[in-house]
């Protein structure tokens, strides 16, 4: 057998790079849907552009890490301490929607049919994860209706619409949160079912979210 064509021998396509351009390619294929040849594809394009472009991409990506946080109140992003909903006089402060993950605020959001605030949990109940109430904002948005309701200068809180995702650990969070918000004197209800099941807020098109906002039904 020959040597030279061993596996052992044959040096890893990526290998041949300078290391810099090595470790570009590594850090761009950790992206999600970006396998190593779309990666390769991107670091010779980053390589190609000019360097105010290059330094642009690479700011832009310090800047969201450096600057971008929760919002204490809603755990929407922001880049101060509370974000534009929050801090909206003209949204209605009685009904909050509570979402898994921001993308899920910002796709309901894109419809502009929703006028009240969110909560967003930071994801869902999972147990074979080990992923608890205490992983999630549950807490917070427990002391959220408390505190609204003793507060003299907003609305207190009235409703709270589950607006988890239509997968089995959605439904889950949203049992557990409705039997929880059962302690509230607050209404609670679900986003239509319009959704398709198993699918997520974030690739539902703007007309079934909107469809989901308007026909939200009572768990009470
Ligand atoms: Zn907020």
């Amino acid at each position: 057998m020959c040597a030279m064509n061993t596996p052992q021998n044959r040096k890893a396509p990526s290998s041949v790079y300078p290391s810099a351009v090595r470790e570009l390619i590594e850090q761009l294929a950790k992206l999600p849907g970006i396998g190593t040849r779309s990666a390769e594809r991107l670091a010779f394009h980053v390589l190609k552009s000019d360097l105010e472009s290059a330094m642009a991409l690479s700011s832009a990506i310090a800047a969201v890490k450096q600057t971008v946080g929760h919002c204490q109140e809603c755990f929407n992003l922001c880049d101060g301490d509370m974000c534009s909903i929050c801090s909206d006089p003209r949204r209605d402060h009685s009904v909050v929607l509570v979402v898994e993950q921001p993308k899920d605020l910002i796709a309901l959001e894109q419809t502009g049919m929703y006028r009240g605030l969110y909560h967003v949990l930071m994801g869902r109940l999972s147990p074979l994860d080990g992923i608890g109430p205490d992983d999630l904002t549950v807490s917070h948005l427990f002391d959220r209706i408390k505190s609204s309701a003793s507060a003299d200068d907003r609305k207190p809180i009235g409703e709270i619409v589950l607006g988890l995702n239509p997968t089995v650990e959605g439904d889950g969070t949203a049992l557990y949160l409705a039997s929880e918000l059962k302690g509230f004197s607050v209404l609670v209800s679900r986003l239509a079912r319009g959704l398709p099941s198993g699918g997520s807020l974030e690739y539902a098109n703007k007309a079934v979210l909107a469809d989901a906002i308007l026909g939200r039904q009572s768990m009470g």
